[in-house]
């Protein structure tokens, strides 16, 4: 039989073992020990990382389940408003389609009817899902002539599909 060498360290091999690799058992020994050692090394980096990143972790979480919510509950009108419950603009929108539509309801011209777009047009009413929404409107009366007046339309809105809402009242003042 052959002289068998380790192949690392290059002694001759006494004990007739060798490693897979070619090794003697002391080389052998040593690599699984600092084999050990590296493992250990990566896993407490690992938990080094998790403790640093735990907070990105819990975000990237929080983000996911908000927008699984988000796209399977059906949503509500409080959507429509911002942190100070100020209408959004797509809330601005919402409401002003459902406040115009209900005024020209009632106008002898609706097709002549013009709406300004300003500011705070809206408001809340303690009441639960009703809303109020004001504005000016123009439209001509029965006589062709053109009227200036505002109007408060308040209505009920529970959810942000087509037929979500109903009209409580109306009015329009000269
Ligand atoms: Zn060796």
């Amino acid at each position: 039989m052959d002289d068998l060498y380790c192949a690392r360290c290059g002694k001759q091999i006494i004990d007739g073992w060798v490693s897979k690799s070619g090794y003697c058992h002391p080389c052998a020994s040593e690599i699984r020990a600092q084999r050990e050692i590296e493992a250990n090394q990566k896993e407490a980096h690992k938990k080094q990382m998790l403790k640093k990143y735990w907070w990105v972790i819990l975000l990237v979480g929080i983000t996911l389940l908000n927008s699984f919510i988000a796209l399977t509950m059906p949503r509500t009108p409080d959507t429509l408003l911002d942190a100070n419950g100020k209408l959004t603009t797509e809330g601005e929108i919402w409401f002003s389609i459902i406040a115009e539509n209900a005024v020209k309801d009632g106008l002898k011209a609706p097709k002549t009817a013009e709406f300004d777009h300003g500011d705070d047009h809206y408001y809340v009413y303690s009441k639960v899902d009703t809303y109020g929404y004001s504005g000016t409107v123009t439209a001509e009366n029965s006589f062709g002539v053109p009227l200036t007046g505002e109007y408060y339309v308040i209505f009920r809105c529970w959810g942000l599909e087509p037929d979500q809402y109903e009209i409580i009242s109306v009015e329009i003042a000269d």
